[in-house]
């Protein structure tokens, strides 16, 4: 548990002119402690009828005074619609604000942090009125960081973001890092969760809904359905904790729960149990926050253009924890039958989704100015069900085009053999050509490419879905 008694940090009050992921953001600071009491059991299969009597005047009381007349789940971007829109996913990005290096080991204790909070809400809700999902499946899909050096050991499939705007919390407040980190706007559903048209570039699972925004010199915390920003040092010393006050408290804003800073923000007579979304209240999630979140669940569900789906029959819930697929690439070792001297075949599989065939703002395999047949090669060291590949082709316009033609091929144990039924082979330029095929166990894979006239070939991603082990 966390322990941060008698700390009290000052309340403010946040303005961040980043263009990107502000809007109607709410804010929290924190936070003096008096302990809070109850530990609360998700109860399954149970409905608004089952709320102890004891709760029920005070959540109404706050919806109907607080949450509807402050409209804080009108932005139709809550957690609750992030959740939906993924199918039962969250993807963040983390805003590493921060001169702090960070190892492999704490990456992955952020990535395990940031589920685990998550899941102190959303474990409340299986099996409650209808809600369609068990575990949330919450995944980190990059990281954005001013100095990527920082991030120790970088492996083959993080991916990371460098670009930077202005800070302009930093003129006020010189301790904090001007250069802010940002993911590309166009990955954001924060930026476009109001266009149901809108696709995102390589697929929703590319997105990100949230940031967990870290930054050095920050007091208190904010909080929205842009995600949670906390102080830099907090977020990685309370990485390995169960629950996390300022963090939870920050997710709890996403779902549109308020601050309880005045009295006369506060049910009449006060709340019947403590509560970790007046700051300082309570370090852990309670009953009345569990019932608050249910209730709030309840009255969204009632929009059913919004919330489809939430009556699942003898479905069941939703159980997103068996991924069908993942991508093996960065698994692999890479080969070819000719790089560039200036290229890096390491390209194929450095996680990196381009923009479009000639996007050079990440590594690029090409093998000008050979012709011809030209291949790259998978090794893995397990053996795989394989049974889809993804290409995105490089086009350079200027001696490099996408192939005639091309086969994928597998390692039969003695020599290479032509994938059976492959659907798909595309050459289309600016998009990943899918191609799948039937199931095979291997341990190595090949494309095999055919150039176009006296263009040479080259690759910017090559993806490779298996069976998750
Ligand atoms: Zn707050």
């Amino acid at each position: 548990m966390l322990n941060r008694k008698g700390m009290m940090m000052a309340s403010f009050s946040v303005v961040i002119a980043s263009s990107l992921l502000m809007g109607n953001a709410s804010f929290v600071s924190a936070d003096s402690h008096l302990n809070g009491d109850s530990v609360v059991a998700a109860t399954a299969d149970s409905t608004l009828a089952d709320m102890p009597a004891y709760l029920k005047s005070s959540v109404e009381w706050v919806w109907k005074n607080r949450m509807l007349t402050e409209g804080s789940t009108v932005r139709k971007n809550t957690i609750f619609d992030q959740i939906f829109a993924g199918k039962g996913t969250l993807n963040y990005v983390i805003r590493w604000q921060s001169s702090k290096p960070v190892t492999l080991k704490q990456r992955q204790d952020i990535a395990k942090m940031i589920d685990r909070q998550m899941n102190h809400w959303t474990d409340h809700l299986q099996g409650y009125d209808g809600w369609p999902y068990k575990n949330i499946k919450v995944k980190v899909v990059g990281w954005a960081v001013a100095d990527p050096s920082l991030l120790l050991n970088k492996q083959p499939d993080e991916v990371i973001y460098t670009d930077t705007i202005t800070d302009t919390l930093a003129s006020e407040k010189p301790e904090i890092p001007a250069a802010l980190p940002v993911a590309p706007n166009e990955i954001s559903r924060f930026e476009h969760f109001s266009d149901p048209n809108y696709s995102y570039p390589g697929g929703l699972d590319k997105r990100f809904d949230m940031y967990l925004w870290a930054t050095e010199n920050f007091g208190g915390g904010a909080g929205g359905d842009w995600g949670q920003r906390m102080n830099d040092e907090y977020v990685l010393s309370t990485v390995n904790a169960d629950e996390i006050e300022i963090t939870e408290h920050e997710i709890g804003h996403g779902f549109g729960l308020n601050d309880f800073y005045e009295e006369h923000e506060r049910p009449p007579g006060g709340f019947p149990t403590n509560t970790i979304m007046w700051a300082g209240n309570s370090d852990h999630i309670t009953d009345w926050d569990v019932w608050m979140l249910r209730y709030t669940w309840s009255q969204l569900k009632k929009d059913t253009s919004r919330f489809p789906n939430t009556t699942r029959g003898d479905e069941g819930p939703i159980d997103t924890s068996p991924d069908e697929n993942v991508n093996i690439a960065p698994a692999a070792t890479v080969s070819t039958s000719y790089t560039s001297s200036w290229e890096d075949i390491s390209a194929l599989h450095d996680g990196f989704d381009p923009t479009s065939s000639n996007d050079r703002s990440h590594a690029v395999y090409g093998n000008w100015p050979e012709t011809g047949t030209q291949w790259v090669q998978y090794d893995f060291d397990q053996e795989y069900t394989v049974s889809q590949t993804d290409v995105y082709w490089f086009k350079d316009g200027a001696g490099v085009d996408v192939p005639k033609s091309y086969k994928i091929k597998y390692w039969n144990g003695r020599s290479w053999s032509n994938v059976k039924q492959a659907n798909g082979l595309g050459t289309s330029a600016d998009q990943y050509n899918t191609t799948t095929f039937t199931p095979v166990k291997t341990t190595k894979l090949r494309i095999e490419m055919v150039s176009k006239g006296s263009a040479s070939t080259g690759i910017l991603e090559w993806k490779v879905a298996a069976n998750k082990l």
